[in-house]
Formats: C-alpha cells, sequence, structure tokens
C-alpha cells in the first residue's frame, strides 16, 4: 500500500493514502515520535510503520482519533506500544469494532475490493491500552504535544492533536479536506461547530485532517460554519 509523506512542519508530517484520500500523522521528537491513527488494516499499518522508520528510529506512541475502523485496524503492526485514546473510543472498538469489520469487509466485496475485504477480515483487533476524558500531554523529547477531547462532534469521542511549537492540529475526522465532514448517526452535528471552535482557538497554521490534504484555519472556519447552517 504506497502513501507519500507531506512535511507540513518541522518534524510533522502528514502521510497521505489514495484509498479513503485518507491522512495519518507522524510528530517527532528528540525522544520519541507519536503516530496519529494506524489505517484500516494490518497491511496498511505495517506500510505506515515501515514508512515511519524511514523518517526516524526513536520509539512510537500511538494515538486514535476515533473509533472508526479505518483509523484503528492497523493499530496491530505498531505493537508493543501505548495506543493512547478516549475511554469512550475504547469502549467502542470492544463493543463495534467487530460489526464494523462485518459491515466493511462486506461493502469491499461488494464493491469488488477482494483483496481488501480479506485483509480488514484477518486484521487482528488491539483496544487502546491508555485512555483519556479530556485532555493529556505528551512530552516527546524537545517538544510536547496535547491531546484534547473537544466534546462531541464526528464521535462522542473525537481527539485532535496539538503540536503548538509549530501550531499544527491533527483533527481526525472533525475536519476532512476534499469531502464534505462526514455525517454518521454516532455523529453530533450541533455540538460539532463547538468542537472546531476549540481547533481555531488555538490559531493554527496548518490542521491535518483524517481525510484530504492540510488546510488552513480559514478552511476550518468554513466547514465550521456549514456545519452550523445544517442543524
Ligand atoms: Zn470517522
Amino acid at each position: 500500500m504506497s502513501g507519500r509523506w507531506v512535511e507540513v512542519a518541522n518534524g510533522v508530517y502528514a502521510r497521505r493514502y489514495a484509498e479513503l484520500d485518507q491522512t495519518l500523522g507522524l510528530v517527532v521528537g528528540d525522544t520519541h515520535c507519536l503516530v496519529i491513527d494506524t489505517g484500516t488494516d494490518e497491511v496498511h499499518g505495517a506500510s505506515m510503520a515501515a514508512a515511519v522508520r524511514f523518517v526516524t528510529p526513536l520509539p512510537w506512541i500511538v494515538v486514535i482519533t476515533h473509533a472508526h475502523f479505518d483509523h484503528f485496524f492497523g493499530t496491530a503492526a505498531f505493537l508493543p506500544a501505548s495506543v493512547i485514546a478516549h475511554e469512550r473510543c475504547r469502549s467502542v472498538i470492544l463493543a463495534e469494532g467487530e460489526r464494523q469489520r462485518r459491515v466493511w469487509s462486506a461493502k469491499y466485496r461488494s464493491d469488488g475490493k477482494a483483496e481488501q475485504a480479506e485483509r480488514l477480515a484477518t486484521a487482528q483487533l488491539v483496544a487502546p491500552t491508555e485512555v483519556l476524558t479530556s485532555s493529556v500531554r505528551l512530552d516527546l523529547g524537545g517538544r510536547t504535544v496535547t491531546l484534547v477531547h473537544p466534546g462531541p462532534a464526528h464521535t462522542d469521542h473525537d481527539v485532535f492533536v496539538h503540536v503548538p511549537d509549530v501550531d499544527v492540529v491533527f483533527s481526525g475526522d472533525l475536519v476532512e479536506q476534499g469531502a464534505p465532514p462526514s455525517v454518521g448517526p454516532d455523529s453530533y452535528v450541533s455540538d460539532w461547530p463547538a468542537a472546531l471552535d476549540r481547533i481555531l482557538d488555538l490559531r493554527p497554521a496548518v490542521v491535518v485532517p483524517g481525510h484530504g490534504d492540510p488546510v488552513d484555519a480559514e478552511f476550518v472556519r468554513l466547514q465550521r460554519n456549514e456545519l452550523a447552517r445544517r442543524r
């Protein structure tokens, strides 16, 4: 599974993939690196892990932005590791992960993507090892990052990653570029704009979405206003 790196700031990278127009993330400190989401299956996760090793040999910490299958079914490729997520993310992965696997494997199969269906069907389901409820700071050596749950939005347990020394935010699916925000039955549209305000309050120079290319704050503001009109 091929992807390409986009360096959005010093030691801060987005990894772009054609499949699902997905974007994974990497923040490199002096002692640790942080991997943001692990991809759709173990093959995808392993390709991300190998790509990270081209950038840095440092030990990694993994954060899962939310419990949608394409963000966490690659986690096994990063073990052993600390895998951090919101506590509800852990609960949803444990309660809903197998159902998501069945639904998406069937969808891939009916779309004629048998190989992807098989990869997802055989991926190991890994639950986060550490949980947060509101926010947590991580020291990566020489730079700290903050993981923030901004309240219900795309799901009830989204986490974004703020890298303050370079004004970068990894938003998970709170923001999408190239498509409208993904509103599902587990989304909270009326609360979503307030969650994006939490990102905008940080005055980010770059926001890396869960799907699509990195964007600026103005893009996030427009998407926020679009969501506010929908509620
Ligand atoms: Zn999602």
